[in-house]
């Protein structure tokens, strides 16, 4: 190994210093020079406020302190989406981070479910996190596996650019050092093509082994450099525009995000200790901007705290993630629409390949890249599918973004899937990817997707042994959710942010 291995990471967003912050944690500083350089005159997008229950292990993971971090974010907890009007107008259901049910026998406890449907009641009554999401309520899960509060985990709702700035102190602390400059060129090893060095508008150049392209849509080496390309995903996911505010909170604070169906799009509802962040995602061919900020404001629980804020992007993912010495990681990378909150997780994913396949020779073996291409690939795909299912599972007609979207041709993986889950139910866990069956089944069955038949192992239980075991089971979370506390009490004894950021 060359020593020290130089890395530079090009962006101080959110990818940028999560990135920052993984090495600062899990790299030898001695053997690795880890520098960040971002220009304040640039800023950053700063809109990603929800996430998933990876979140909390990248944070353990770094050894951040739980209430320290969501205090200084203003964070809440998370349950789960709720999503309102997909399938239908009036529709209503919450993707939940957590199982339904427990195992009752040979089968998958949601296919005993699926058996006895027409006395069961809804699923989600079998799904500890959606009843309390439903009542407000947030603990955290039990250790113990026998204990009824212990299969679901949870996310957290925070503002991304205090996130960015908490990981930032946290980082430059552990020896990260921090450059502020904006680039103003870029050069290449005249052979390799490689990236070589980058030039501050100061005029100091900057040289290292390895670059982490986190400069956001712009994709300043890995694009604007390197012309590496993008997979277009948009005649699947037609969305190319948001507009972003954020309200005063009203009501009780409640513990999961709101996906709100729309007539050109969606709008998303993301609480937050001192705020509700608010964004209508939507698409610019069926809504124009000025229409969408004017919705948005109509549709708001609280007094806006700003005026709208317009952002534009692409369904698109870098045709490789890691080119010659370059790593594209946050928006630089790709960018699927924040449905589902898996920008963040994608950012998480991108830094732990990296750690694992990590060079640390200037001649970087093209083996490291091509794995690290495959994997990112696999996660990107697998999220794609699963955000068209929502568009595609709809019966909406009442506007030209459902009228085209429930038409449209769809990838043949996720083809195979729903035709799979139509006939009985199956959903095959993965190894590498997100999402779990759990999270499969409750979009299928919340936008209306039902399997003709369960699977033949759930046939053997006798009918009334079935039937005591679900009304024991709904019981046993419909009271272990009313024993949980409120949300915001929760919040108020073990991360209160203590007055506005
Ligand atoms: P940015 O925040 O854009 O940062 C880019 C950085 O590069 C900045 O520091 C900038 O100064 C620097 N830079 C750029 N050019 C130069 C230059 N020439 N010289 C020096 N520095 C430069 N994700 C979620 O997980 N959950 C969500 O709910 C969510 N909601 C979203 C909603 C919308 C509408 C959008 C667009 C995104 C959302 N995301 C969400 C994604 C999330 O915001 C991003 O993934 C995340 O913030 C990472 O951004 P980034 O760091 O890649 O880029």
């Amino acid at each position: 190994m060359t020593v020290p291995f130089r890395i530079v990471i090009v962006g101080g967003g959110t990818a940028g210093w999560m990135c920052a912050a993984a090495c600062s944690a899990k790299l030898d500083l001695s053997r690795y020079d880890v520098r960040l350089i971002e220009s304040d005159e640039i800023g950053t997008v700063g809109v990603g406020e929800a996430t998933l229950p990876q979140m909390k292990d990248f944070n353990d993971y770094l050894g951040i302190d739980e209430p320290e971090f969501m205090a200084a974010t203003q964070a809440s907890f998370k349950l789960g989406i709720e999503f309102v009007d997909w399938g239908s107008i009036g529709s209503r259901y919450i993707h939940p981070f957590g199982a339904f049910g427990r195992p009752i026998g040979e089968a998958e406890f949601f296919h005993y479910w699926l058996r006895a449907r027409e006395t069961a009641g809804p699923l989600s009554g079998y799904c500890l996190p959606i009843v309390a999401a439903q009542q407000n309520r947030f603990d955290f899960p039990a250790k113990d596996a026998a204990d009824p509060k212990s299969a679901f985990s949870y996310a957290y709702h925070f503002d991304a650019f205090l996130y960015a700035r908490y990981l930032r102190g946290w980082s430059e602390a552990r020896g990260i050092k921090r450059v502020e400059g904006r680039i103003v060129d870029v050069a290449q090893h005249p052979e390799r093509g490689d990236i070589a060095s980058v030039t501050l508008a100061s005029g100091e150049a900057i040289a290292a082994d390895l670059f982490i392209d986190c400069s956001g849509f712009r994709g300043l080496l890995i694009e604007q450099t390197l012309e590496t390309g993008i997979e277009d995903w948009s005649h699947w996911l037609p969305c190319d525009r948001a507009m972003a505010v954020p309200c005063d909170s009203a009501g009780e604070l409640t513990p999961y995000t709101r996906s709100t169906a729309r007539e050109a799009g969606w709008q998303w509802r993301i609480p937050l200790q001192h705020r509700t962040g608010n964004g209508y995602v939507y698409a610019s061919h069926f809504l124009s901007d000025d229409e969408a900020a004017s919705l948005l404001l109509s549709r708001l629980d609280g007094a806006a705290q700003a005026e709208p804020r317009g952002l534009r992007f692409k369904a698109c993912k870098r045709r490789k993630a890691w080119n010659r010495n370059v790593i594209a990681m946050g928006l630089a990378g790709g960018f699927l629409e924040p449905l589902e909150s898996t920008s963040i997780y994608l950012v998480q994913m991108a830094v732990a390949f990296l750690l694992t396949l990590m060079p640390g020779d200037p001649e970087i073996d093209p083996a490291l890249a091509r794995e690290y291409n495959r994997v990112m690939d696999v996660e990107y795909d697998r999220i794609r599918d699963f955000l068209i299912l929502h568009y595609r599972a709809t019966e909406r007609d009442d506007a030209e973004i459902w009228r085209y979207v429930r038409a449209m041709a769809i990838p043949d993986s996720l083809t195979d899937k729903i035709e799979r889950f139509r006939h009985r139910g199956h959903i095959r866990e993965y190894r590498d990817g997100l999402f779990g069956p759990a999270s499969w089944q409750a979009v299928f069955i919340g936008q209306g997707i039902e399997p003709v038949a369960q699977d033949a192992m759930a046939d053997l239980m006798p009918e009334a042994a079935l039937s005591e075991r679900l009304a024991k089971l709904r019981s046993l979370i419909a009271e272990t959710a009313v024993g949980m506390p409120k949300h915001a009490d929760t919040i108020a004894r073990f991360c209160p942010a203590g007055g506005s950021a």
